[in-house]
């Protein structure tokens, strides 16, 4: 049994690796901002009692030290970065607001590798020594051909810097460090006319996580196990 940390738990792509890697016997620490309102995820800890569900706001430096307290020394196997924004929907030229901007850099870029930092202890002391990020194709530069949302896409890109440095340093010591594009996804934030829904993404992530091999550290990996250019 693998101990997997997922942020974001309560809803999206997150609420469905929790539902996924739990159904598949592993013990699983579901993140969410507000673990009395998360209602499918405690709805699910009924039938999967090896779900633990825990309080985590990106957004504040003391939630982040709580939620390492509160993992009490225990070793983590594979942490799962999902949380994340979009932020600003209309980033366009001339209408980017800078205080958007800073929000979307935190959640989506910083905070993922502050937990990374304050976790490492407890990764270490895991077996699988697995950290996956969840960033976008958007965030491609080779893939941006249509110009915009500046807000999304530069996040996501400095994310990937972010996966990709991690895996140089963290290499020798046996980590794999991964970038990965769920697909266009039906969820709040793709919308219903997303090509994949929640299920098909997930699965796909998993399996992606669980078979990425040490020479596919500091990749950027499509769900469907594919190469994504930079
Ligand atoms: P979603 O449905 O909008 O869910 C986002 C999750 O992140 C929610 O659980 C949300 O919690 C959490 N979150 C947001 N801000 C947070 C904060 N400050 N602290 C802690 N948690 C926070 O998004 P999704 O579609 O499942 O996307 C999951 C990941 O995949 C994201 O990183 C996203 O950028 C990436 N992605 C998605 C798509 C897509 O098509 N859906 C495509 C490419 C990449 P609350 O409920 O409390 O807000």
């Amino acid at each position: 049994m693998k101990h997997v940390v997922i942020t974001g738990a309560n809803r999206g792509i997150g609420l469905e690796l929790v539902r996924q890697v739990a159904a598949k016997g592993h013990a699983v620490t579901a993140a969410c901002r507000r673990p009395d309102a998360a209602e499918h995820l405690l709805a699910l800890q009924e039938s999967q009692p090896e779900v633990d569900v825990v309080p985590l706001e990106l957004n504040d430096a003391h939630s982040i030290d709580r939620f390492v307290h509160e993992l009490d020394g225990r070793g983590i196997d594979v942490l799962l970065n999902n949380a994340g924004i979009y932020g600003q929907r209309d980033a366009t030229l001339g209408k980017v607001d800078a205080e958007a901007w800073h929000e979307a850099f935190h959640v989506n870029t910083i905070a993922p590798l502050m937990l990374t930092q304050k976790l490492l202890p407890h990764l270490r002391k895991g077996a699988d020594r697995r950290l996956a990020y969840l960033s976008s194709k958007m965030g491609s530069i080779a893939d941006n051909t249509s110009g915009g949302s500046y807000v999304y896409r530069s996040t996501k890109a400095a994310l990937n810097q972010v996966v990709r440095s991690l895996s140089e340093d963290l290499r020798a010591d046996g980590f794999i460090a991964l970038a990965l594009h769920p697909g266009w996804v039906r969820t709040d934030m793709g919308g219903p006319n997303g090509l994949i829904d929640t299920e098909t993404s997930a699965s796909g992530l998993w399996s992606v996580i669980e078979n990425a091999t040490t020479e596919q550290s500091g990749h950027f990996l499509n769900y469907d196990g594919s190469t994504i250019e930079w």
